[in-house]
């Protein structure tokens, strides 16, 4: 039987195999063990994060995302994007971050995960996620924050990214 892990560590903790990697669930793990995995019958999706994101282009005319897709942006980004939310990417849906109605593209690059109450509740209430340089970030209603300057959710991210 094979089993998917979603794991995402530094560069540094690849090379050397030191410090925790997070996993899908939000669990942090010794580096070592996802490593360790990748060598037995798992199917692992090891996502090296940088301090600049590079993301690997999947587009399509799909409204829905593929597996792929949806793995990379749990990877990416680890849990919902909403700032400071908690919840763990398996609990979260992938989000256009422009409206497919809008773009009419499935571009991972334009989307990003987002618990069910975010998704639904947060731009009901004026917040509006984008992306800077490889993340989402969301801007809050000026009745919030006049200057509407974008937040990000630092706690699903390996501390030396934060
Ligand atoms: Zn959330």
């Amino acid at each position: 039987m094979t089993a998917t892990i979603i794991a995402t560590m530094t560069t540094d903790q690849y090379l050397s195999g030191d410090g925790l990697a997070r996993t899908s669930h939000g669990a942090q793990v010794p580096a070592s063990d996802v490593l360790t995995w990748a060598g037995g019958d798992y199917r692992l999706l090891l996502a090296v994060l940088d301090t600049v994101q590079g993301v690997t282009h999947y587009s399509s005319t799909r409204r829905l995302f593929s597996e792929n897709q949806r793995l990379v942006r749990h990877a990416i980004d680890g849990g919902c994007t909403f700032p400071d939310c908690p919840t763990p990417a398996l609990w979260c849906e992938v989000d256009h971050t422009i409206d497919y109605a809008e773009s009419g593209t499935t571009d991972v690059r334009l989307a990003g995960l987002a618990c069910d109450y975010d998704n639904r509740e947060r731009k009901k209430q004026g917040w509006r996620p984008v992306h800077i340089q490889g993340r989402v970030a969301w801007i809050p209603p000026r009745w919030i924050d006049p200057e509407q300057t974008p937040r990000f959710n630092n706690l699903h991210r390996p501390d030396d990214l934060r």
